[in-house]
């Protein structure tokens, strides 16, 4: 959680918005307590209603908050109070609020409406044959609407998106592996125990039913561990199959052998729906 503050804060101090965004929107999510998430979500949102909903929050979790008091100020066109402003200054190093902030309280005002123009008078950046009244929230680049991917802030053109997602997704390739190799064999063991011990057995039900989040989720934060914490693209989903994998073999080697039913397939389907769920969560 640390790191990733720390990285969507190098973000927004770079100007890389979308993706700043996108990190403390996970932030927020997975620590709905902290008030820096929701500051730095506030400082990056494209969308002014989402911004003062950030701001707000932020006030909510600590009252008289300086940061948020000068936010709403700014958002609503009221000069920032005095000890807000008193207060910021003696927090920040004026070389780390100055930019930011001044760039922050310019664009308020102004291109949170030409995101959409009334007419077609713009052409896209890489489509110069096709008119459009779109802009990238990001870049502020026209983009047909074939290009343009909408967000709950706006429009994004593909490049600031791909950007938006290198920076979001830091996996290297060899997590891959790694995250396979720990994965598969705890739930080729899981799967194991699950057979061998409790198929058909009304203990079976009852694990099924209050211990696969646990177990799952017990997965993915393991093998989120043993890959630094990084987050890929496709890890949730490798994590996933390789569950699907761990849990299958050993049920398809006990199919052949006849010594399945329709009761046991049943009850590893739902382990598997749950625990899967679970584990893709941490993966995320
Ligand atoms: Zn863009
Ligand atoms: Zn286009």
């Amino acid at each position: 959680m640390r790191a990733l503050l720390a990285q969507a804060e190098r973000n927004a101090n770079y100007g890389k918005n979308a993706a700043a965004e996108m990190m403390y929107r996970q932030i927020v999510d997975e620590a709905p307590e902290a008030e820096e998430g929701w500051l730095g979500l506030a400082r990056v949102a494209g969308d002014a209603g989402q911004k003062r909903a950030a701001y707000e929050r932020a006030l909510e979790l600590a009252p008289e908050s300086p940061a948020a008091v000068a936010g709403l100020a700014v958002l609503d066109g009221r000069p920032v109070p005095p000890e807000a402003a008193a207060a910021l200054a003696a927090l920040e190093p004026p070389a780390e609020e100055t930019r930011p902030s001044t760039v922050s309280v310019a664009e308020e005002t102004a291109p949170a409406a030409p995101v959409e123009e009334a007419t077609y008078t713009l052409t896209c950046y890489r489509h110069p044959e096709r008119l459009t009244s779109l802009r990238c929230y990001n870049c502020n680049r026209p983009i047909c609407i074939s290009c343009a991917r909408k967000t709950p802030v706006g429009y994004i053109c593909p490049e600031c998106q791909r950007q938006a997602e290198d920076a979001f997704y830091n996996s290297r390739p060899l997590d891959y592996l790694i995250a396979a190799l720990v994965s598969l064999p705890i739930s080729l063991l899981v799967g194991y125990l699950l057979i061998r011990f409790f198929v058909g057995s009304f203990f079976f039900f009852l694990i099924v039913f209050f211990v696969s989040g646990a177990v799952g989720g017990f997965i993915g934060r393991i093998t989120k561990r043993a890959i630094g914490g990084r987050r890929g693209r496709y890890l949730p989903g490798l994590v996933v199959a390789m569950m699907v994998l761990g849990v299958t073999l050993p049920a398809v080697l006990l199919l052949l052998l006849g010594g399945m039913n329709l009761f046991a397939m049943l009850g590893l389907g739902i382990f598997l729906f749950v625990a899967g769920g679970a584990a893709y969560w941490q993966m995320r």
